[in-house]
């Protein structure tokens, strides 16, 4: 009844050692069914059976895995079972193209970590060890096939110790790529903000621990590109690294030392602990544990959460090992631009932002941040899809066209099929700088030539205005818009392997809709290669249009002037919104009232925003999503109440917000606290979706958009769907924000193209 199949893919030394066997005896103590299976890309595994048990499935995969494997990457993901009625080990598919995939880069195995912290070993304390099965591969990966001088470690020439290990196949560094000494290796040197070079090699590193000690703001070369670190328990350090990084509030990650270090601030459960751990070591999202922590309040105003990360480099071990404290760990660029990976670059970019640099010589060929992960419902969910992750494929059942898909505008990441493979790049970031725009420009210009693709189409959104589409439209194949919150609910059924029809439930801050509105807070029921609107929010306006996405309050007088019009402006409600001046009332008036430059919304971001600002939480923000942050922040599971909406019955049925509002500033006016209502307000928007549903009437229910990013939301929603005998769906490895896009817009694309295929055949 309650039986689920995970779907495992194993990437490392899993061949030849004993594994399928060992997958074999597991599953069946276990009592799964399913089966296991070799192949060029791996080993891939399907076993079904309880949530628990699959859980401690893959949890005892890779703790009791035979001693000869090594996993460098553990792909899980949750979907329906099928029935298998055994568990057997299927044979290997001999035929069939032979797809190449390169690896993410993979954190440092615990062999190569022995060896650096060895005084014996002669790679002790070298930054850049590696073997076959861990170090870096998608950074330094120039063209395939994947071998030494097509990687940026071309211009070292391996000294004869490191070439006997690279030639002997009994060696753990038979055929490491990157393979690398202090003889021979890349290099570490410390220079001032000058780039004079102050030390070398171990000298560096002690100098540039002795820096970080003191308080200043190191840029570290990293394995995908720099980051700044900082003292984290260092207040005015901390404060510093915010005003030259123009980065008001938005929360800095951390490195910690060790798990144990990490558990003394944060809790953290046994998942949270697998993923700090995992070959892709990405930056974990962790309830902090208040007021303990000796982390700066200033990493994380007013945040219940930190994301935290393990040292996953060799140079990350060495300087964090000596240094035992929890350290700010950011991206190294300014405030929306992508960061830096060459080290004379960084030197002109994070001129006034970093008092030292500690660089290495070995080239980054493209920028991969850390990436972000956070868990729900006891689930992986990644939200910033980068190190560790890309360029791994989702998988198709069927073969695809070559279809490349450009995003949407912010979160940027652009994505590529290859039979039946969906490659997604790295996490770009908003297309808003000229910085980003050419990262976009290079990276799709960069996963074509990769893997020697035919682009027979470009998928895009649909907005005429992106970069992204105005960059799809220059290029020399036919193009193919995807209605924004189309894509959304096509990524989230792709990663969850599902078909026609479904109820995709596409909630964010904005996306273009077919009739050139702003939609948000949809419901399209999926059809063939198309969709149908069944639902949506009802439209607001919001004055000042996209720049007004920075100011909350903007929301909340557009909300409540379209339940109130010309009275909300009287002074009595404009005391709700927080500081608006005289003449900023006068221009926003007239945007209303004369309907220019505000825009009409279903938006359920922009709600949030309204709702947030109604509240006295928040006026304006500083980073993409805070109100919404900030208000899931706020609740709790203190109370089961909801306040009351209305619904119509046309098609599309129009859900109206104005009884929720209108009961929300009597609870305000009643004194009620903040942390309540906003806890029945996200109530409200789960009791929506599930009236939605029955409405409907489809039995699955897709879970996708930035708001589902929220913890609360989509935890209590998929609760109270499963409840009302729905079932729900959300993502796993592929963002619910507009990083998944793209993935979105490749199957869109794919599925026309079928359609149209389907039409010239009858
Ligand atoms: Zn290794
Ligand atoms: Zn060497
Ligand atoms: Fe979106």
């Amino acid at each position: 009844m309650n039986a689920e199949r995970a779907k495992v893919a194993v990437r490392g030394v899993v061949q030849g050692v004993g594994f399928r066997p060992f997958v074999y005896r597991l599953a069946t103590q276990m009592r799964l069914n399913g089966w296991v299976l070799n192949s060029a890309q791996g080993v891939f595994i399907e076993v079904e059976g309880d949530r628990n048990v699959l859980q401690s499935f893959l949890l005892r995969l890779e703790k009791e895995k035979p001693p000869r494997a090594v996993i460098q990457s553990l792909e899980f993901s949750f979907l329906d079972a099928i029935g298998y009625h055994n568990f057997e080990i299927r044979f290997s598919e001999s035929s069939g193209q032979k797809m190449v995939s390169i690896l993410p880069d993979i954190s440092v195995c615990a062999e190569c970590l022995r060896e650096i912290f060895d005084p014996e070993n002669r790679r002790y304390g070298y930054p850049f060890t590696n073997c076959t099965n861990c170090g870096p591969r998608f950074t330094i990966i120039e063209a395939l096939p994947y071998d030494r001088p097509q990687t940026s470690m071309k211009r070292f020439t391996m000294c004869s110790a490191c070439e006997r290990e690279y030639h002997d196949p009994g060696d753990r560094r038979f055929h490491a790529q990157p393979n690398a000494c202090p003889v021979c290796g890349p290099r570490l040197a410390l220079w001032d903000a000058k780039g004079t070079a102050l030390a070398e090699k171990e000298e560096a590193m002690v100098r540039a621990i002795e820096i970080v000690r003191q308080g200043q703001i190191l840029a570290l070369k990293g394995v995908g590109g720099f980051q700044l670190l900082v003292d984290a328990r260092n207040a005015g350090a901390v404060r510093r690294l915010r005003e030259r990084k123009r980065r008001e509030e938005k929360p800095f990650a951390l490195m910690y030392p060790s798990l144990d270090l990490a558990r003394r601030d944060c809790h953290v459960s046994e998942l949270e602990a697998r993923l700090l751990l995992a070959p892709e070591a990405p930056i974990v999202l962790l309830q902090r544990r208040l007021p303990e922590s000796v982390v700066a309040p200033e990493v994380a105003p007013s945040s219940p959460s930190l994301g935290v990360m393990l040292p996953y480099s060799p140079l990350h071990h060495l300087l964090m090992g000596d240094l035992g404290i929890p350290v700010v760990g950011t991206s190294g660029n300014l405030s929306d631009e992508p960061i830096c990976i060459d080290e004379y670059e960084a030197l002109k970019r994070l001129e006034g932002v970093a008092d030292y640099f500690l660089v290495h010589n070995r080239p980054i060929v493209r920028h991969v941040d850390d990436s972000v992960v956070r868990v729900i419902c006891n689930r992986e969910l990644v939200l910033r899809r980068a190190r560790g992750y890309a360029p791994l494929p989702v998988h198709m059942k069927t073969t695809l066209p070559s279809i490349l898909a450009v995003g949407a505008h912010l979160k940027n990441s652009v994505a590529l099929s290859v039979g039946k493979e969906i490659f997604i790049s790295q996490h770009i970031g908003d297309l808003a700088t000229n910085g980003a725009f050419s990262a976009f420009c290079k990276t799709t210009a960069d996963l074509p030539r990769l893997y020697e693709a035919e682009i027979s189409v470009v998928a895009c959104d649909m907005h005429p205005d992106y970069l992204s589409t105005k960059h799809a439209r220059r290029m020399p194949a036919p193009l193919h818009p995807v209605q924004h919150h189309f894509a959304h609910v096509l990524a989230c059924m792709a990663e969850n392997e599902l078909e026609n029809p479904v109820l995709g439930v596409s909630w964010d801050g904005t996306g273009y809709g077919t009739d050139g509105t702003v939609w948000g807070g949809e419901f399209l029921r999926t059809e063939e290669d198309s969709f149908q609107r069944v639902a949506h929010f009802r439209q607001f306006r919001i004055p000042g249009g996209d720049a007004a996405v920075k100011e909350p309050r903007r929301a909340a007088l557009g909300l409540l002037y379209e339940i109130w019009g010309e009275a909300v402006m009287t002074d009595a409600k404009l005391a709700l919104m927080a500081g608006f001046s005289k003449s900023e009332l006068v221009v926003i008036r007239q945007m209303l009232s004369k309907r220019v430059n505000s825009p009409l919304t279903s938006s359920v971001g922009r709600l949030f925003d309204a709702v947030a600002s109604i509240l006295g939480l928040r006026q304006r923000v500083t980073f993409e999503g805070q109100a919404a942050m900030e208000l899931e922040f706020a609740s709790h599971s203190g109370t089961e109440e909801a306040y009351p909406f209305d619904r119509t019955t046309s098609l599309p049925s129009i859900i109206d917000w104005a009884p929720m509002i209108t009961e929300i500033l009597i609870d305000l006016q009643k004194a009620k606290p903040v942390g309540i209502i906003a806890t029945k307000f996200h109530n409200t928007l789960s009791e929506i979706i599930v009236a939605v549903a029955r409405a409907i009437g489809v039995f699955s229910v897709v879970l996708t958009g930035g708001c589902f990013q929220n913890r609360y939301l989509a935890e209590r929603t998929i609760r109270l769907l499963r409840d009302a005998g729905f079932k729900p769906y959300w993502h796993q490895r592929v963002p619910p924000n507009d990083g998944g896009i793209a993935l979105g817009q490749v199957v869109g694309a794919a599925l026309a193209a079928a359609q149209q295929k389907r039409v010239k055949v009858s």
